[in-house]
């Protein structure tokens, strides 16, 4: 069994951002050679998500509308900001969004339906932050 890893970093210029790493994803598959076999695309951060839906700009502002009513932004709002940070939000946001995927690898490419792509979901941004991409198979 071929296995490969590799990490993806991330910067973001805004606190909340949704960015379609299906791309980078397919490069991997393709460096780790591996033809049949699964894909694993996790977080390592616990304010950030990867998550699999649709690439439409509509729904992206409505994942971020949707999160903010759930866990609103706000220093006072949660226990864990008694810790100083100011990011009790953004782990219940990478909470509800997720914090990995498994793809199935078919013939050296991502067997995706047809609307489905992997994006990074950050919750607290502006640092440099990875995704752990690990693809196992033959
Ligand atoms: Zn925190």
């Amino acid at each position: 069994m071929k296995s490969y890893t590799k990490y993806l970093w991330f910067s973001t210029k805004n606190r909340y951002d949704i960015i379609n790493i299906t791309d980078q994803v397919e490069d991997a598959i393709s460096e780790s050679k591996v033809k049949e076999g699964l894909c694993l695309v996790n977080a390592m951060h616990i304010t950030a998500s990867v998550f699999i839906n649709d690439n439409e700009i509509g729904l992206h502002q409505d994942f971020l509308a949707w999160v903010e009513k759930l866990a609103p932004y706000g220093k006072e709002k949660y226990k864990h900001n008694l810790t100083g940070e100011d990011n009790g939000d953004a782990h219940l946001k990478r909470t509800i969004m997720g914090r990995e995927v498994v793809c199935a690898i078919t013939n050296g490419k991502l067997d995706f339906g047809p609307w489905e792509q992997i994006f990074y979901g950050e919750f607290d941004g502006q640092r440099k932050k990875r995704v752990l991409v690990k693809v196992i198979g033959e």
